[in-house]
């Protein structure tokens, strides 16, 4: 079962934060950080794949590593530029090691495999921003010309990165496309490339093309990153050794997104799983991805994909992936979510028992992890009416209300406006609410999760407020809810609620699952709704599903 497997090798972590000003300077001097392998500590984790492998030239190799992570709602209304970046991470050479170097990140699997062959690695930056509209020029630029730089500087064996695959820009729809487009402009077709993905990656045929080896990570809740890190550099190893010659086929469906968004831990994707780990003992395959897509992707090249990284006969590889391929759509009808209204989950929130720990109402369409604004209001505001008690809500996105009550005292109580202010067709307007002001605080945390051990993150100057007994965490950036450090850090204990109403698709169930007594889901219609018929698609191609699939089937 991947997701026990991949739960077994989570390793110690330390984390990325917000990253001052001083850092943008360094990127732009190409600050790097020449790693002499040998001299760091051995790897934590173990690898699953044999480092012994039959070749004149085993060591030494000299490796560019990079790490850029984004997924772009092509529906958000907010740009993604250098400052969204900022907020999340942007970590030039040495401190990206430091911080993530020994997390459970791609970054750390680079390093597990750069330690164990003795490779020479020049990491040149991590970065991310959260989930938002498309990035611009000026800033994917900030962040490509760096790694392009050192290559035109250095000899490099190989090249591997650490991306998404959902990155949507202002001039492309293939953000990771035009990266690896820009690296094979310098280094030429022969450079072997490597890149991992999240498998809520949108992946084009320029990707496939471009760069000789992808591996996705194989669960959801993502909690292999640095597994899927390990898994690419051996490969790639294995191809600058001269052993291997890897190329990567790719197939798809014309579906907005695999359904179930890809969950690993029920439903079909454990028998897909398991087919791709069966396929990939063969002599001949290196890895197999099955990407469920990203559907709040306005883009050409949208939704599920298999991909079948090998060498030898591509026919047997390309029919396998089809299998699946082909198991994804007929079964795309197999919803494992039931997508309550928001007053259906309050009515069964109101009356909850919690014997056996907490409710859990997951607001599945306003998940800031898909580029959902946070700021949606139908789920409190049904939660006030239904007179919910005991519970916790996090996070409501609304700077303005957090800069409101840091002038006013602990205790005290006030009127405010909550929430619903980016854009209230999706998720509700603002509510007129008197809050009793319960802490303030700088928002920042640390993870102690499956996904984030360790991680620092942070949500900006924060707030908890109450009305009734519900605790609320008001924060000035959007994040999803995946560890119960992000409500614990800030005094609200998710264990001694009744009820806990949080923003998240699948990722919460990795740290929450085990407290809770019951899991439900909810459409508050906010931008990730999985109604996609309410979203104004212009550039997907048609016919796809579920947009044009009529009572008696798929029209074609
Ligand atoms: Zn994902």
């Amino acid at each position: 079962m991947p997701v026990k497997v991949a739960r077994e090798v989570i390793a110690s972590v330390k984390g990325c934060d917000s990253v001052p000003n001083r850092y943008v300077e360094d990127l732009i001097i190409l600050k790097s950080f020449d790693i002499v392998a040998q001299r760091l500590a051995p790897p934590t984790g173990k690898s699953s794949i044999s480092s012994s492998f039959p070749s004149n030239r085993q060591t030494g190799f000299n490796v560019l590593t990079a790490e850029i992570s984004h997924e772009t709602n092509s529906f958000s209304l907010q740009e993604t530029d250098e400052q969204a970046f900022l907020s999340r991470y942007v970590l030039t050479g040495a401190e990206a090691i430091s911080e993530r170097g020994e997390a459970n990140t791609e970054l750390a699997g680079f390093l597990d495999t750069g330690r164990a062959h003795g490779w020479q690695i020049k990491h040149v930056l991590s970065a991310a921003a959260g989930p938002s509209g498309k990035v611009r020029r000026t800033t994917f630029d900030w962040l490509c010309d760096p790694i392009v730089s050192m290559i035109k500087q250095h000899p490099f064996d190989g090249i591997l990165l650490g991306l998404h695959g959902a990155m949507d820009l202002d001039f492309s729809e293939d953000g990771e496309g035009e990266l690896l487009r820009r690296i094979r402009e310098v280094v030429g077709q022969d450079m072997p490339i490597a890149i991992t993905l999240d498998p809520h990656a949108n992946v084009s045929k320029q990707m496939c093309d471009l760069a000789d080896i992808i591996v996705s990570f194989k669960t959801y809740p993502h909690v292999d990153m640095r597994d899927t890190g390990r898994q690419a550099g051996e490969i790639l190893h294995r191809t600058m050794a001269g052993e291997i010659k890897p190329h990567t086929i790719r197939v798809s469906r014309p579906m907005l997104e695999e359904v179930n968004g890809g969950r690993t831990d029920i439903g079909p994707m454990i028998e897909r799983m398991e087919a791709a780990a069966t396929y990939e003992l063969q002599a001949d395959v290196f890895a197999v991805s099955i990407n469920a897509g990203f559907a709040s992707a306005d883009i050409l090249e949208v939704g599920p994909t298999v991909l079948v990284t090998g060498q030898g006969n591509f026919a047997a590889h390309t029919a396998f992936a089809e299998t699946i391929a082909d198991d994804i759509w007929n079964r795309r009808h197999e919803v494992l979510n039931d997508y309550l209204s928001v007053d259906e989950a309050a009515a069964i929130a109101a009356t909850y028992e919690p014997t056996d720990g907490p409710l859990i109402i997951a607001d599945y369409a306003d998940n800031p992890g898909a580029g959902g604004y946070g700021d949606s209001t139908e789920l409190l505001r049904a939660m006030l009416d239904a007179g919910v008690g005991n519970a916790c809500f996090g996070p409501m996105v609304d700077g303005e209300v957090v800069q409101q009550l840091h002038s006013v005292a602990v205790g005290e109580r006030v009127q405010i406006l909550l929430g619903g202010k980016t854009d209230a067709r999706f998720g509700g307007g603002p509510l007129g609410l008197e809050v009793e002001l319960v802490s303030l605080s700088d928002g920042h945390f640390t993870g102690d999760g499956p996904m984030i051990h360790g991680l620092k993150g942070s949500f900006g100057p924060t707030v908890v407020i109450r009305i009734g007994s519900i605790e609320i965490l008001v924060v000035t950036i959007a994040r999803q809810i995946l560890d119960l450090q992000q409500f614990k850090t800030f005094g609200i204990d998710p264990q001694s609620k009744s009820v806990v109403a949080l923003k998240s698709m699948q990722h919460f169930r990795s740290a929450f699952e085990p407290i809770s007594g019951k899991i439900i889901v909810c459409d508050s219609g906010a931008l990730c709704t999985p109604h996609y018929e309410r979203l104004p698609y212009r550039n997907v191609p048609r016919p796809i599903f579920p947009l044009d699939e009529a009572e008696n089937g798929f029209v074609s």
